[in-house]
C-alpha cells in the first residue's frame, strides 16, 4: 500500500494486552485520517475483510491467527477549541485527559485510567467511577460506507459498554467532547484519586481489564468472588488474586487458556447463581 506502513505476519501478541494471540497476516498501521480512508478503500475493493484495533486492551486475538487487522492506534492530534476538545481515534484517554488538564477542562479525570484509545473508549462506552465517555461526545467522525460523515449528538447513542459505534460497526477517525471548566489543581486532585483507587484495586499483571459486564448493577467480581474463583486458572490465565473481575496472564498464558478460564467462570456462576454473565471484552479471530 502507497505509503501506508503494513507489517506481513505481525506477531499478535504486540497487539493485545493480554499478551496472546498469533499472527496477523497483514497488519496495516496507517497514521493519519487519510491513510485510513485509503486503506478502507483499498480493503473494501479487494472484497477483503478486516479487523480494527486501538490499543488492544479490550481485545483477545485468536492463537491461530487473523487476516487483516488495521490498528490506529497512532492516527493521533488533539485540539482544545474553547471548552471542546477534539480528538483523533488514536490518543489514549491518558493523552486527552492531559490536554484537558492543561487547559482546565474537567470531565474525563476518571477515564483517564483506562489504557485504551478514544476509538475503542467511544466502540466500548467504557467508563469508570461513574463517568462514561458517552456522556461528554457532541460529534463524532467516522467512516462508513466508503463515506466520511459527521454524527452529531442527536443521532449518536451510548449504553452500558455498548454503543452506535459498535452496533453500526462504524471507523471512528476522530470524536469532539465537550468538557467544563474547572480549576486545574482540583482536576490534577481528583485524577490522582481515581489512579490510587485503580492502583490499589488492580493487577499489574498483562489483562483485558473485566471479561464480563456487570449484571443488573452486580458486577460480576461479586459473583465470581463469592465462589471462591481467585486464583482458579486454566494453563497460564489465572483469576487475578487481587481483583476477581480481571482474568491475567500468569506467563505464557494462551488466548485459548483465557476462553477456556472465562467459560468455566460462566458456567459456575450460571450454576450458582443462574446468572448469565455476559463478556465485555471482544475476541477477533476463532478461539
Ligand atoms: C488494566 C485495564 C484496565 C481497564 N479498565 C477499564 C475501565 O475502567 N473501564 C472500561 O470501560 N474499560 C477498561 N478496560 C478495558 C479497555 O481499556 C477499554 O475497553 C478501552 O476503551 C479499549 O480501548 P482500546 O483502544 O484498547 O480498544 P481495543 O481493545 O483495541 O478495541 C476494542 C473495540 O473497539 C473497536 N475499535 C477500536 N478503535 C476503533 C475505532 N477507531 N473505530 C471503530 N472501532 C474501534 C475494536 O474493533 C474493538 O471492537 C481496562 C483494560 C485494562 C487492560
Amino acid at each position: 500500500m502507497d505509503g501506508i506502513k503494513v507489517i506481513e505476519n505481525a506477531d499478535g501478541k504486540r497487539y493485545s494486552s493480554f499478551l496472546s494471540g498469533g499472527k496477523i497476516k497483514k497488519l496495516y498501521l496507517p497514521e493519519n485520517e487519510n491513510e485510513v480512508v485509503r486503506a478502507v478503500e483499498y480493503l473494501t475493493e479487494k472484497n477483503e475483510k478486516f479487523f480494527i484495533l486501538g490499543n488492544g486492551t479490550n481485545t483477545l486475538i485468536s492463537d491461530d491467527g487473523v487476516g487483516n487487522v488495521m490498528c490506529l492506534k497512532r492516527v493521533k492530534g488533539i485540539e482544545v477549541r474553547g471548552a471542546e476538545i477534539v480528538g483523533r481515534c488514536g490518543e489514549t484517554m491518558k493523552s486527552l485527559f492531559r490536554a484537558a488538564e492543561r487547559n482546565g477542562l474537567s470531565g474525563l479525570e476518571e477515564l483517564s485510567g483506562i489504557p485504551g484509545t478514544l476509538g475503542g473508549a467511544l466502540t466500548m462506552n467504557a467508563g469508570a467511577f461513574g463517568a462514561e465517555i458517552g456522556d461528554y461526545v457532541t460529534e463524532i467522525t467516522v467512516l462508513h460506507g466508503g463515506i466520511v460523515q459527521k454524527i452529531q449528538k442527536s443521532d449518536l447513542w451510548f449504553s452500558y459498554r455498548d454503543s452506535v459505534v459498535k452496533k453500526k460497526g462504524y471507523v471512528v477517525l476522530s470524536a469532539t467532547l465537550r468538557l467544563k471548566r474547572k480549576d486545574k489543581n482540583l482536576i490534577a486532585a481528583r485524577a490522582k484519586e481515581c489512579e490510587t483507587i485503580r492502583r490499589a484495586a488492580q493487577p499489574d499483571s498483562p489483562s483485558l481489564g473485566s471479561t464480563f459486564k456487570k449484571h443488573d448493577l452486580v458486577s460480576a467480581a461479586y459473583y465470581i468472588d463469592a465462589l471462591n474463583l481467585k486464583g482458579f486458572s486454566e494453563g497460564g490465565a489465572k483469576v487475578s488474586e487481587k481483583h476477581a473481575g480481571f482474568i491475567i496472564n500468569s506467563g505464557g498464558a494462551t488466548s485459548r487458556d483465557y476462553k477456556i478460564l472465562s467459560d468455566a467462570i460462566s458456567d459456575k456462576v450460571k450454576c450458582a447463581f443462574g446468572v448469565s454473565l455476559e463478556r465485555e471484552i471482544e475476541i477477533i479471530g476463532n478461539i
